[in-house]
């Protein structure tokens, strides 16, 4: 299978301090395989000279391709664009961060050989990454996989492998706020996982700040799943019932606890209301922005690409 053409797409966030060993350690990598391959930076709008380092590295390395956004559009629009604009027969997406260790790459080809389409990488172990980090994730994944009904794995990022004929599939999935790994999950086909130690970061800080976290499982969850917005409902219920049988209870009871009850029943009834509100909310976000049909991003240069797919904006 020499003359297959691998691409690793790398969203790239103000990595200036790793790139270069990045740059270098999968150069070293690929060096070392039967196959060819491609790297595709998806520089997301860094403010450091990210892509620069990518430019001056082609250079010397001409399988290096740079699909450089115009701001910051966030991790998974940068996938979702690297997936878009390689033409390897099989793509690898990977942290710019060396998090994912390219010595894990073969097992994931030798899998696809052997007929599966995607080949996702399962942590072992996460390496000096916060408690907090590690409990989020751990309770994000289960809780995930039991309010939808498609098979998200757990303890997956994005580092995985995905065949031609999926990454044909995912271009045609246009969404607002996507979560790449479900998405993945929801295209089906053949998948199968391969195990890893995720390392530390070398250099630099992560870029996951809280906020960006909390998004992207609020984007898992309400891309993939409508129990939270069911399960306002049943709260809702149970607390108008609630609220209902109190105001019998006071009724039968006296004038005296009345306008505690009161107080408390509207407290409760305007709680549950704006819980409804909010949830509606969230999915009605959803539905607006996909209603906008805007690009899911604008590239502001590309680097190693013919034209023609210099221009495509999908
Ligand atoms: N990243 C990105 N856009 C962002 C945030 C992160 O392209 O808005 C990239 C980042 O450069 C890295 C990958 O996404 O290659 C994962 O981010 P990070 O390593 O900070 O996340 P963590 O490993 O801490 O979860
Ligand atoms: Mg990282």
């Amino acid at each position: 299978m020499t003359d297959k053409l691998i691409s690793i797409v790398l969203p790239v966030y103000n990595e200036h301090e790793i790139l270069p060993t990045t740059i270098q350690t999968l150069e070293d990598f690929v060096a070392g395989q039967p196959q060819d391959y491609e790297l595709i930076f998806v520089d997301d709008g860094s403010r450091d000279y990210s892509a620069t380092i990518v430019e001056h590295a082609r250079l010397k390395y001409h399988n290096l391709k740079l699909v450089q956004f115009s701001r910051n559009f966030g991790h998974q629009i940068a996938i979702t664009a690297g997936i878009r604009y390689a033409s390897g027969d099989a793509i690898v997406v990977m942290d710019a961060d060396l998090q994912d260790p390219p010595e894990v790459i073969p097992a994931m080809i030798k899998q696809w050989q052997a007929g599966y389409q995607v080949v996702y990488g399962k942590r072992l172990q996460r390496d000096g990454e916060t408690w907090f980090k590690k409990i989020s994730a751990h309770w994000f994944y289960r809780i995930l996989a039991k309010l939808t009904t498609i098979q998200i794995p757990t303890d997956t990022g994005d580092f995985r492998l995905i065949d031609r004929q999926v990454a044909e599939t995912l271009k045609k999935v246009n969404e607002d706020d996507p979560y790449v790994r479900g998405l993945v999950s929801w295209v089906g086909f053949r998948q199968t996982a391969v195990e890893y130690e995720r390392h530390e970061r070398l250099a630099g800080k992560s870029k996951y700040p809280l906020k960006k976290m909390i998004k992207l499982a609020f984007d898992g969850i309400t891309s993939f799943s409508a129990v939270p917005l069911k399960f306002a409902t049943w709260l809702s219920a149970i607390l108008i019932s609630f609220g209902i049988l109190l105001g019998l209870i006071s009724l039968i009871v006296g004038q005296a606890t009345n306008i505690t009850l009161l107080v408390f029943m509207m407290c409760l009834c305007s709680g549950v209301i704006l819980l409804i509100i909010g949830i509606l909310g969230v999915y009605l976000s959803r539905i607006f922005a996909a209603s906008r049909q805007r690009p899911l991003y604008i590239v502001a240069n590309t680097v190693g690409f013919n034209k023609t797919a210099a221009i495509t904006w999908h």
